[in-house]
């Protein structure tokens, strides 16, 4: 059964953490370098177990599900090919090999098969490669390397059979070929080069009772086929007879390759095959305050959110959010006592709609309240006077009575006239304010400023 991550319901989970009881995708896990293998719960911090394993139950009772594969309409011609060319050519030793040419395609789509169906997310579009796939230089590199084995145990079981000994034949296929299932997954795994046979029993004891049943079905499909084929001989002429063998060949390839494609699909992951699982894109940080968001654990986000707000790197995003959590958690005392550092945040980063907003929401808890700093009061007033002038004129009009000694009173008094002046038509009480700018200040470039603005407003 295919488990989907709790946190992103249409991605698939890769992994399960037993103390949370909680499948997981990629992106709600904590994994070294985006290690595939290994990870820990963003929640409880335990090792997770690897979802891939065991999954879907036992391959062979899927073997019918593999033998009908090959009959697919795509792949008919595949089994087609080999059996023609196989008829045609005369019973001779030496050509063989010209039989075995028509085994090309089967060996080219075997290799795109498994590498489709190692490939769980590409496999549910497509149950079949088109034949664009006998195209790929590389995958004809990994085929004919896949195909060598297969056949440096079946030319000489079948020299063996015909000349030597039946028994003897028969017993050096079934155990060569045994085998074949793991160099073809080498193969697959570690990319197409003569070096990846090496590491091919390693698959055979990673994943012991899937391995089985491919080994199982490449030795007994050996021994059926040639049954099949001696059978074909003594009641059809021999053409005929060579012709099945071919096709049984491009069945035994292709239903085998299905099922390695479908071992891969299964214990790749662990084995480091790419099959496309996107990496998780952002920060640890934050994947872990969203996992935490979704399970419900406000308090450990309100806790990091908290602490990242104290970093110089602090954006008005982190602030909303943090305001957002107290909201939440229904801490409405220190939300209060939050507002000013909040505000003095969005001023500093221009954010002025959201700053209104902010100050709306405090004015309507307690009519009247402004931030105490004055020149906290000014920036914001700078900033948000065109869109707000009455907010704008509240925060300056009465700063000379609370803080004389503010060095910037004389800007201040500047801008409230010019938002008298110019915003409500107020000139009278404009002047009120260039006066006392006149009168207190020795600035001689404020003085310059009354003079333009009253020669402004006439
Ligand atoms: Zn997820
Ligand atoms: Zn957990």
């Amino acid at each position: 059964m295919k488990h989907y991550c709790k946190y992103h319901p249409g991605t698939e989970a890769l992994w399960y953490c037993s103390h949370d009881g909680l499948h997981l995708c990629q992106q709600c896990v904590e994994s070294r370098e985006g290690s595939l293998t290994e990870a820990r719960c963003l929640l409880c911090n335990q090792e997770l177990q690897s979802t891939a394993q065991g999954q879907g139950g036992p391959l062979w009772r899927q073997l019918d599900r593999y033998l009908r594969y090959p009959f697919a309409p795509l792949l008919l011609p595949v089994l087609l090919v080999w059996a023609l060319l196989a008829a045609l050519v005369p019973p001779l030793p030496v050509m063989v090999p010209v039989a075995l040419l028509g085994g090309l395609p089967a060996w080219g789509f075997g290799r795109a098969v498994m590498a489709l169906r190692s490939h769980p997310g590409k496999a549910r579009k497509i149950a079949v490669p088109g034949w664009d796939c006998l195209s790929d230089m590389a995958g004809w590199r990994a085929a004919m390397l896949q195909a060598l084995p297969a056949l440096m145990v079946m030319m000489p079981a079948g020299f063996m059979l015909v000349w030597v000994s039946v028994s003897a034949g028969l017993l050096i296929g079934a155990l060569g070929l045994f085998l074949v299932p793991a160099f073809w997954l080498a193969i697959q795994v570690q990319g197409a080069q003569p070096g990846s046979f090496a590491a091919a029993l390693t698959y055979i004891f990673s994943a012991p009772r899937d391995y089985l049943v491919a080994g199982l079905l490449a030795s007994v499909g050996w021994l059926l086929g040639v049954a099949l084929v001696a059978v074909a001989v003594d009641v059809m002429p021999l053409s005929l007879a060579q012709g099945v063998a071919g096709a049984l060949a491009a069945l035994w390839w292709l239903a085998l390759a299905c099922l390695c494609g479908d071992i891969l699909a299964r214990h790749g992951r662990l084995w480091g095959l790419d099959q496309g699982v996107r990496k998780a894109s952002a920060p640890l940080e934050e994947r872990r305050q969203w996992v935490q968001l979704c399970a419900g654990r406000f308090d450990k986000v309100l806790l990091s959110t908290g602490k990242s707000l104290t970093h110089k790197g602090a954006t008005v995003a982190d602030w909303q959010r943090y305001d957002r959590l107290l909201e939440i958690t229904g801490r409405e005392d220190e939300r209060r006592s939050q507002a000013p550092a909040y505000l003095e945040k969005m001023v500093l980063a221009c954010a002025w709609s959201e700053a209104l907003v902010l100050l709306s929401r405090e004015r309507e808890i307690t009519p009247g309240w402004l931030p105490a700093s004055p020149s906290l009061r000014l920036a914001l007033a700078r900033g948000i006077h065109e869109q707000a002038p009455k907010m704008a004129v509240a925060l300056l009009k009465d700063l000379h009575d609370r803080h004389p000694d503010f060095s910037e009173l004389g800007d201040a008094y500047l801008l409230l006239a010019k938002i008298l002046a110019e915003q409500f038509g107020l000139a009278g009480k404009a002047e009120q304010y260039l006066r006392f700018v006149e009168s207190q200040c020795r600035d001689a470039k404020l003085r310059k400023q009354v003079a333009d603005y009253r020669a402004a407003w006439g």
